[in-house]
């Protein structure tokens, strides 16, 4: 942390976080702008940012066309991502970074930067942000407590799941005496959608099909629903959790359709099994509790696949305990 510290005195900064971005890779990419007001900081993400992240202050600066970049950087902070490849294609080789820095917290990192800050323990890449800025203690302004605290919250499922430790909680803490409004971030995030989306969930409930045994449940979401709720992938944000609200089920699997033949196959544990290994095995990643991957192919057959593998796993995971995580 404290190469990491001095490294970010030093130069101007292209910061950047992953495709399809969430409330961490978001938070996270803003916190740095609001920790250096007086220094070049330029932000990346392939994506558009989901309309429930439009809020965050700063939001706007935040560039989506590789060709908007300025070009030669010397330091370069890549946040939330578990290889390079999750920036998008092409990014590393065409932005040819100086110096580069990885901060994330997911168990596969695979410690691509020339300084790297891994912590899987770690809530959320937000929550060793934090840690990290404290080299910078007068910096944490109430824009940067948002950001942050906007990261931990979703990362956690509004501190809910197994990776809510003390931690975490503490650093939610510090960060709403620093100006973060917990009660005002939450209704952005999850009580200011647009009607669509709750015409998407109607789509998205019809589809739901659980196992024999009920531990696996899953829900389909198809292009032609998008269309016809007009809604985007972002709109469907959180419906799997639906599905792991539901007594019983171990593991959710949310098909979403991107292209013809290209499926985002999103999972989600209860706790006991660990879905990171399963995604990884599928070509993608995550943690234990929530994690994805991109399948090409028929649905039926992706579909056929994944039920197999989700369906070993659980039983794999028979004797496994709860995981818990421990400072
Ligand atoms: P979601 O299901 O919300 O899209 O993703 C849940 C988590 O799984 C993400 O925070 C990320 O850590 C991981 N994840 C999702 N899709 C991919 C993927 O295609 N590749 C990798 N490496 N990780 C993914
Ligand atoms: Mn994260």
């Amino acid at each position: 942390m404290k190469k990491i510290c001095d490294e970010l005195q030093k130069a101007a900064l292209l910061v950047a976080s992953h495709k399809n971005p969430e409330g961490d890779a978001i938070g996270s990419t803003l916190a740095f702008y609001h920790t250096f007001p007086d220094k070049k900081v330029e932000l990346f993400n392939a994506d558009p940012v989901p309309y429930f992240l439009k809020f965050l202050p700063g939001v706007e600066k935040i560039r989506h066309q590789m060709n908007e970049l300025s070009g030669e950087y010397d330091l370069v902070v890549i946040v939330d991502c578990a290889n390079p490849d999750r920036v998008c294609e092409r990014f590393f080789q065409q932005i040819k970074p100086k110096f580069t820095i990885n901060i994330d917290h997911h168990e596969s990192n695979s410690y691509f930067g020339d300084l790297n800050l891994i912590d899987p323990k770690a809530s959320s890449t937000g929550e060793l942000l934090f840690q990290l800025f404290s080299c910078f203690p007068q910096k944490i302004n109430s824009q940067t407590a948002t950001c942050l605290y906007t990261a931990i919250m979703m990362d956690t499922g509004s501190f809910r799941y197994i990776n809510t430790t003390p931690r975490s909680l503490e650093i939610a803490s510090k960060l709403a005496n620093l100006g973060a409004d917990p009660a005002w971030i939450a209704r952005n995030v999850y009580e200011s959608h647009p009607p669509a989306r709750l015409i998407l969930l109607g789509m998205a409930l019809q589809t739901m099909v659980f196992s024999p045994d009920g531990k696996r449940a899953e829900m389909t979401l198809t292009k032609e629903m998008f269309q016809k709720a007009q809604a985007d992938v972002s709109f469907s944000e959180g419906f799997i959790n639906y599905l792991t609200s539901v007594a019983g089920v171990e593991v959710a699997v949310l098909f979403r359709e991107l292209d013809k033949n290209t499926y985002k196959v999103s999972f989600r544990s209860q706790g006991r099994v660990n879905v990171a290994k399963l995604a990884e095995e599928l070509g993608g990643g995550g943690h234990f509790q929530a994690s994805g991957t991109t399948l090409k192919g028929s649905l039926d057959d992706i579909k056929k696949l994944v039920r197999q593998k989700v369906d070993e796993l659980i039983a794999q995971s028979k004797n496994a305990s709860q995981r818990s995580y421990s400072n």
